[in-house]
């Protein structure tokens, strides 16, 4: 009884609540899941209202050039994709607004969300495409030459760096996976590694380990990015903190983050099954969560592919998950409503 009395939203939080709308489907992210949710909810007559989240239009919205979507042979800036994903969405009469999912209580058969703590939004079915965030190491310079030279998507950018020298940061499945992806393109891949060993699964190092243009730099951890007009280099600390210590600089074009993404699943996770790094679970070939009409979308629920056009077809998946499961629900509940 404890159990369940902790899950329902805590009764400081319902105190600031000023408004409160009964919504049928609730589309929680703004990126391609999200909007493609929302293109395929409004179609099925769900007047779906989506909540953007800080990023509106997500995360292709950091991103210049986005080469590998389909149906754009010259390819497209992230953020008018995403502009005209809004548009298609608006279009058939999405509602979409800003604001942010601060809480959530998934217990009753009406699923409760707040809204920048102040708007109580009561659905039958809840669409989250909150997406993952790439996970850096914290230094000015990613910042500095982001999009000139440092990504986190080896498969997303890796193409601009055909017979140039990269590194990947990370010692990983990722990392692992991103440099032999690499390797392919690039003419070297330095696989920058803080440990004296890979964290990598067996098969993906020896992968690593049989790969000719890969040189791994063991207990090595980068401090800066230097170049003119985009990265041209990294300056590494060797053996840090002991008598070895040594600085070194290596020639790149491109650096690629690969330590780890997270899904942006927090406020979630008290109701719905996450994996180890907090990807939300979801039956295997649907986009259904533990929880009937809870259904999850895009990056958030994707540990593997993280693409846009994998995230778009998942929020595809998503909506008509939620129409099947509405208009199972509509059949539970219409006798019930028929006898009032
Ligand atoms: C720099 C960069 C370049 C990339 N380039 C490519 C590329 O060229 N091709 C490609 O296919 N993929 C690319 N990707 C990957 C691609 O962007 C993602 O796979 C895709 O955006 C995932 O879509 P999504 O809808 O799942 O989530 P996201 O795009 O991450 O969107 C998540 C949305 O959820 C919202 N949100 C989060 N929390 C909340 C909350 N609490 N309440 C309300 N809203 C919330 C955010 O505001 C955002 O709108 C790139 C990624 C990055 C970072």
């Amino acid at each position: 009884m404890e159990i369940f009395k902790s899950l329902e939203l805590e009764k400081s939080k319902l105190l600031h609540i000023v408004k409160t709308e009964r919504v049928k489907c609730l589309i929680i992210g703004s990126g391609p899941a999200g909007f493609t949710a929302a293109i395929y909810t409004s179609r099925a007559n769900l007047n779906p209202v989506l909540y953007t989240g800080l990023e509106m239009g997500g995360q292709l919205t950091t991103t210049t050039e986005v080469h590998n979507y389909p149906g754009y042979p010259e390819g497209v800036t992230g953020p008018v994709m995403m502009d005209d994903f809004k548009k298609q969405a608006e279009r058939f009469g999405a509602d979409v607004r800003f604001g942010i999912a601060s809480s959530v209580d998934f217990s009753g058969r009406t699923h409760k969300v707040i809204i920048d703590e102040s708007t109580l939004i009561e659905a039958d079915a809840v669409i989250i495409a909150t997406g993952a965030t790439a996970k850096y190491l914290g230094i000015e310079s990613e910042i500095k030459y982001s999009g000139m030279g440092v990504s986190a998507c080896a498969t997303c950018d890796g193409f601009f760096y055909r017979g140039k020298d990269v590194a990947v940061v990370g010692g990983g499945d990722t990392a692992a996976e991103e440099a032999t992806y690499l390797a392919g393109l690039a003419r070297k891949v330095y696989m920058i590694v803080r440990r004296d060993e890979l964290r990598a699964s067996k098969i993906m190092q020896e992968k690593v380990f049989n790969t000719k243009n890969i040189q791994i730099l063991w207990e090595h951890q980068t401090i800066d990015l230097f170049g003119e007009n985009g990265v041209e280099g990294a300056t590494l600390v060797k053996k840090k903190g002991t008598k070895e210590e040594e600085i070194i600089k290596i020639p790149i074009d491109g650096f690629f983050l690969a330590i780890g993404h997270t899904p942006n699943s927090a406020i979630f996770k008290s109701y719905l099954e996450l994996d180890p790094v907090g990807y939300i679970k979801t039956v295997p070939g649907t986009t259904k969560t533990n929880v009937p009409g809870v259904f999850a979308a895009g990056d958030v629920q994707d540990p593997h592919y993280r693409q846009a056009v994998t995230a778009a077809g998942s929020g595809c998946m998503a909506a008509i998950d939620a129409e099947r499961y509405l208009s199972e629900l509509k059949h539970i509940l219409l006798p019930v409503s028929t006898v009032q």
